[in-house]
């Protein structure tokens, strides 16, 4: 049984659901004590209890310790089940975390699989379903597996309400494919994207209309969206650069208080910050390709590698619950110039 210490590194829920990902996948049990001791509220939270139960089915696991508030849980995974899915978040938790969670071990099952999410799919700590669909996705898809997103409605915090299915076409471990993301390759795209739910068109519009201005941008690269029949109000801003090599958005959500214009200038200074270093992954895509390029190194001994600004804690942790699972290294080399080439490769010692 491997013991984790949820308080380790950030303490958050990452380590809980990449500790669950890579049980499913290794077959190897596990314990994880002060679990979200780093956060202010520790434990199990909805989101975290919709994954480790998602987990449970997929994995036909015996699981104890999986409440609301739990500090500590027993995971011992039994074998993979690909099929039909409906996991939901009564809350506006984020059902993306939760794909995450069961995606690694559906991406490499015996047959397809194909899940409806419910919940949260715009959340303000967490990847947006834009940012999984058009960022995360397409990069994994390059690694060997198919996986296929359609956004069915919106769901924001507080009221949640949203819905995607995926459809994942698995690939055989041995397969996989590594990645390797030094630099960004040509631009062939810019997008900005504003989307309200339940509130007035014109929060995006003066929301697009500022980033364009900010970043010299053309004013044809702008879409607005207003959610159809919308579950309840919210907004999210994004901007897009999408290369030869890598995607990569920004997001910034409305919020009550906050001025469209605020949400437009934080937006642009996540642009701006991104254009300056040479450095193609951004700090949440750095958190979220290290799981697939490892398991590629474990299972088909590929290596992986990309550039990133400076890694967060939070992928340092990451990182850490890789090499628990996995025998893999996970090397961290400075350049110099404030970036760092994270290489992801079997461990031949
Ligand atoms: P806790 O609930 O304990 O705060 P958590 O694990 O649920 O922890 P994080 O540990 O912060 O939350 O991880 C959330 C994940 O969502 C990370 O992989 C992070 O990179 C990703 N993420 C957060 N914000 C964004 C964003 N704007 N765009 C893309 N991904 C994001």
């Amino acid at each position: 049984m491997i013991e984790i210490d949820g308080s380790q590194g950030e303490g958050g829920g990452q380590i809980v659901r990449s500790s669950l990902a890579l049980s499913l996948l290794t077959g190897k049990a596990f314990r994880i004590f002060n679990l979200r001791a780093g956060r202010k509220q520790p434990g199990l939270k909805r989101q975290h209890l919709t994954a480790v139960n998602a987990a449970r089915e997929v994995g036909d696991a015996s699981v104890t310790g999986a409440e609301l508030n739990s500090k500590e849980i027993v995971f011992e995974p039994g074998e993979t089940k690909p099929g039909n899915y409906h996991f939901e978040i009564s809350t506006a938790g984020s059902i993306t975390l939760v794909l995450q969670t069961v995606l690694p071990a559906l991406m490499l099952a015996a047959a397809p699989s194909q899940i409806k999410l419910s919940g949260g799919t715009h959340n303000m700590m967490a990847p947006p379903f834009d940012f999984l669909e058009r960022c995360f996705v397409p990069l994994l898809n390059r690694m060997g597996p198919t996986v296929e997103l359609n956004l069915n409605s919106y769901g924001f915090y507080p009221a949640g309400g949203g819905e995607f299915d995926a459809t994942i076409t698995p690939v055989d471990r041995m397969q996989l494919r590594g990645l390797t993301i030094v630099d960004r390759g040509k631009l062939l795209q810019r997008r900005v994207r504003g989307i309200v739910s339940a509130l007035p068109a014109n929060i995006a519009e003066r929301e697009t209309a500022r980033v364009v201005r900010k970043l010299n941008w053309d004013r044809t690269l702008v879409e607005h969206i207003e959610a159809p029949n919308p579950k309840g109000p919210g907004n999210i801003l994004f901007a897009e650069l999408e290369f030869e090599n890598v995607t990569t958005m920004f997001s910034g959500f409305g919020q009550v208080g906050t001025r469209a214009e605020k949400v437009a200038d934080g937006v642009v200074r996540n642009v701006k910050k991104y254009q300056k270093t040479k450095a193609p992954i951004g700090p949440h895509l750095a958190d979220q390709l290290m799981l697939p390029m490892a398991i590629a190194a474990n299972f088909s001994g590929v290596t992986s590698k990309f550039k990133t600004a400076n890694p967060t804690q939070h992928t340092r942790t990451h990182a850490d619950i890789i090499r628990t699972f996995l025998d893999v290294e996970v090397g961290l080399e400075e350049q110099g110039d404030g970036t760092v080439i994270v290489q992801v490769s079997q461990n031949v010692s």
